[in-house]
């Protein structure tokens, strides 16, 4: 098993979905991912948290063995956002991204670091991602998320980083802001010319697109989840579950091993949905994990 390396945000979430709300909770990409990830992986952190950053949050990951010397704390408020969803589950609307001290978060990758193999490049600003990736000097296999904040905010760099990863994981509606392109098919297609071998397509509820240059389309439905409680993270964890599986496998993936790490990374998220912030992907553990996909395998036709 190879260590991953996560970039991406540690923050506190405000969240309000129609089932009720929270304020200040432990969130952050970064936080999702490591999270899902160490379930079956283990993980470095690179990041940046301000001096009011709770001990007993800095705990979550240490109690999962997760390596926190790239994990910055540095005066000031930690990263912080609010937003909510209404009926659409499956599409948050920010109400406010306060950056805080993650405006000056200039990341030096700890020595010890930078012989990872896999590499993770949360969503947080691009220039961020690209220092990060920059630093580490050969890698087996790299992916991404990104949002519409750095689309709108950061595109020109965004497009940078997106040509040197291998894999680029990215909500539809996301999709189609950055490609221009009114169809999520279409934009899987516009988004595996732009550098990247492999694009995942994340629908929400309706499961996801995995589109790869040499080998095209892959579908999946989400696992069956009645009550969604709280959708904050599932991407970062569906994240998380992806590349944990895959560093756990090791070598670089080819298409057998991207479509098996997207039933993962589904699994995992589909926890993530049912309690707010990170208590839902906090409960996966390796059993809860096989008890889920043996019913998901029943569910979407795979027989062993
Ligand atoms: P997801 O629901 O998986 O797309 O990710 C939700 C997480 O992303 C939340 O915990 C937020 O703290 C974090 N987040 C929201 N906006 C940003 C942003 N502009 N940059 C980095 N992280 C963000």
């Amino acid at each position: 098993m190879s260590q991953i390396l996560v970039v991406g945000s540690l923050a506190y979430d405000s969240i309000k979905t129609p089932v009720g709300s929270v304020e200040k909770t432990l969130g952050g990409s970064a936080n999702y991912f490591s999270v899902a990830a160490t379930v079956l992986s283990s993980v470095r952190v690179v990041g940046v948290v301000g001096d009011d950053y709770a001990p007993q949050d800095r705990q979550i990951l240490e109690s999962r063995k997760v390596d926190l010397a790239g994990m910055k704390v540095t005066p000031g408020k930690t990263f912080h956002w609010a937003g909510f969803y209404d009926d659409n589950l499956n599409e948050a609307q920010t109400l406010k991204t306060d950056l805080n001290v993650f405006a000056d978060f200039d990341p030096i990758l700890p020595e010890h670091y930078k012989d990872s193999k896999f590499v993770f490049l949360a969503n947080i600003d691009p220039n961020l991602q690209m220092k990060v990736l920059d630093q580490v000097k050969s890698p087996v296999y790299t992916g991404m998320d990104t949002m519409n904040f750095w689309i709108q905010s950061q595109k020109e760099s965004l497009l940078q980083v997106i040509k040197k990863v291998d894999i680029l994981l990215i909500n539809e509606g996301e999709s189609k802001m950055l490609t221009g392109c009114s169809n999520g098919i279409a934009a899987a297609q516009k988004l595996v010319q732009m550098g990247p071998e492999a694009v995942v397509i994340k629908r929400g509820e309706y499961g996801l697109v995995l589109n790869h240059r040499d080998h095209g389309l892959y579908l999946l439905p989400a696992f069956p989840i009645s009550e969604v409680i709280d959708p904050t993270g599932a991407g970062d964890t569906f994240a998380g579950g992806f590349f944990g599986y895959l560093s756990h496998v090791g070598t670089r993936p080819g298409f057998q091993d991207l479509k098996r790490a997207c039933q993962v990374g589904s699994t995992v998220a589909s926890f993530t949905v049912q309690d707010f912030g990170l208590k839902g992907v906090m409960k996966v553990n390796p059993a809860e994990l096989e008890k889920r996909k043996v019913q998901y395998d029943k569910f979407v036709g795979n027989h062993a």
